[in-house]
């Protein structure tokens, strides 16, 4: 046999071979969600509950980073609210009330045997003004088939739907064998510290432990990812670490008309351009956008699905898809963001100090002490001091496991109400008040049951947030049956 003829025969094994592993890979890349069932429907009078959601959305509990200027009075007025709309609540459970206006509820289960689980909610918005506004943010107002107001989605919303499905419950004769926890906190917005942080605390210092513990976090979202025309329910099973360092660099100033050949600025920023030059490394496969793909891409369309089936091979091309936005990119490594510089304050005098702050996310497994080195080691100039800027640095969270009880039951759920969601775990980028938390539970689920499209998504923290009466019945028949599956 001639030789071109062997060669091109071994081209043509190879290609077979290799066509031959992706399509049995993708043949067998199956479906990770749950069989096709029946919705759940506990035929809540939706006006009514829209109703009372809508009252507490009237008193404006804005925190203040300044806590001298928080005005207390409208989260009071709020509890107190709450307090006479769901009178078997707070006569069944046992209310706690933590660091003036932190709240623990807790429902004692029959079996001390189950571990308790806990639902987060916080009290407190933020800050609008009405301009822009189609209804005053504050109004409470119900129109269009909507709830409208600041808090309907971030995050009353889920504090009063959660206190609905309770109500109800009680009222239907439910006692839990499972003793079900609500904490809320009261300044999520600002850091959490003051409700989530002291309630956390405490439930340390008891040495509670959770089976289970869920906060805001995702939503169902259509529109959001190419290749699915479901709505899409993401559950955070990780969050991101937070780091902030500052790199200085320090001289002894001068006149500008004779300046060394570089100055402070210019090291601090050589330092900026080489951090910037030498992004944290990717990583799909075994990381959080990894397993997330594991449940969305057999969901997907036949070319998504034939790449996302076959990482073995496709690794680099999907990190390079990803890498070209900043959202997907963000789900891939640790992010580096210079987000400060300063130099001189007068043009014609040298720094004495010039600075400059980068914002870093950690993904989960890289840790502060790791990042700060390889931070070190990428600067490579001893000029250059690197230290922690600011008190709010926390590593990131440890990831969920989607091989437990708890994530099949709260799977479950989401299934049982969104029965045409496409679920999967995912990380999410920002802090919550499940951070204060972890540590309580091996299984923190960040989830909101709310319906959005992707460009709705503004509305959170923007103007004419809103809810419809529909979905935020679907909220109460979330939380009734969350209750019941971590019941059973
Ligand atoms: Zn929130």
């Amino acid at each position: 046999m001639k030789k071109w003829v062997i060669v091109v025969l071994c081209i043509v094994a190879v290609v077979v071979v290799l066509g031959s592993v992706i399509a049995i890979r993708t043949m067998t890349f199956n479906s990770k969600q749950l069989p096709a069932g029946s919705k759940v429907d506990y035929k809540i009078d939706n006006d009514q509950a829209a109703q009372r959601l809508a009252e507490s959305l009237k008193f404006q509990t804005v925190f203040n980073q300044d806590k001298s200027k928080v005005d207390y009075q409208p989260f009071a007025k709020m509890q107190e609210y709450l307090a006479k709309t769901f009178p078997l609540v707070y006569s069944t459970l046992d209310v706690k009330v933590i660091n003036d206006y932190g709240l623990l509820y807790t429902w004692k289960g029959s079996d001390p045997q189950k571990k308790p689980i806990l639902l987060l909610a916080h009290q407190d918005v933020v800050p609008a003004a009405d301009e822009g506004w189609k209804y005053p943010p504050f109004s409470g107002t119900i129109a269009d088939g909507y709830i409208w107001g600041r808090g309907t989605l971030d995050d009353k919303s889920a504090l009063v739907s959660m206190l609905e499905a309770m109500e109800y419950l009680i009222k239907d004769g439910f006692q839990p064998s499972r003793t079900i926890c609500l904490a809320s906190g009261f300044d999520e917005e600002v850091t959490g510290k003051e409700g989530a942080g002291q309630i956390a605390q405490y439930l340390k210092d008891n040495g509670k432990d959770f089976e289970m513990i869920t906060d805001e976090g995702f939503l169902v979202i259509s529109g959001a990812i190419p290749g699915i025309k479901a709505p899409v329910a993401l559950i955070g099973t990780s969050e991101k670490g937070y780091l902030n360092l500052e790199l200085s660099a320090e001289s002894e100033g001068g006149h500008s008309a004779w300046p060394p050949r570089q100055t402070t600025t210019g090291i601090v920023a050589a330092a900026v351009d080489k951090l910037e030059e030498n992004p944290f490394p990717g990583k799909f496969a075994g990381g959080p956008a990894g397993q997330m793909f594991e449940y969305l891409g057999p969901e997907m369309s036949a070319l998504y699905k034939t790449i996302f089936a076959n990482t073995w091979l496709l690794d680099g091309v999907i990190q390079g898809i990803l890498s070209a936005s900043p959202p997907t990119d963000a789900t891939l490594r640790t992010t580096t963001a210079p987000t400060m510089l300063q130099g001189s304050d007068r043009e014609n005098v040298l720094p004495r100090r010039s600075s400059s702050v980068v914002n870093f996310r950690l993904l989960p497994g890289d840790t502060i002490d790791g990042v700060t080195q390889r931070v070190i080691k990428v600067i490579d100039d001893p000029r250059v001091t690197v230290k922690l800027y600011g008190g709010d640095a926390h590593e990131a969270s440890p990831v969920s496991g989607t091989d437990t009880d708890a994530f099949r039951s709260f799977s479950q759920t989401i299934h049982e109400v969104f029965p045409e969601a496409v679920i999967a775990p995912a990380m999410t980028n920002s802090a919550s008040d499940a951070t204060c938390y972890i540590g309580l539970s091996p299984n923190i689920l960040r989830f909101l049951p709310q319906r959005l499209n992707s460009d709705e998504i503004v509305m959170i923290h923007g103007t004419n947030e809103r809810i419809s009466v529909d979905n935020y019945g679907e909220m109460i028949d979330f939380y009734i049956q969350l209750i019941k599956n971590f019941d059973k």
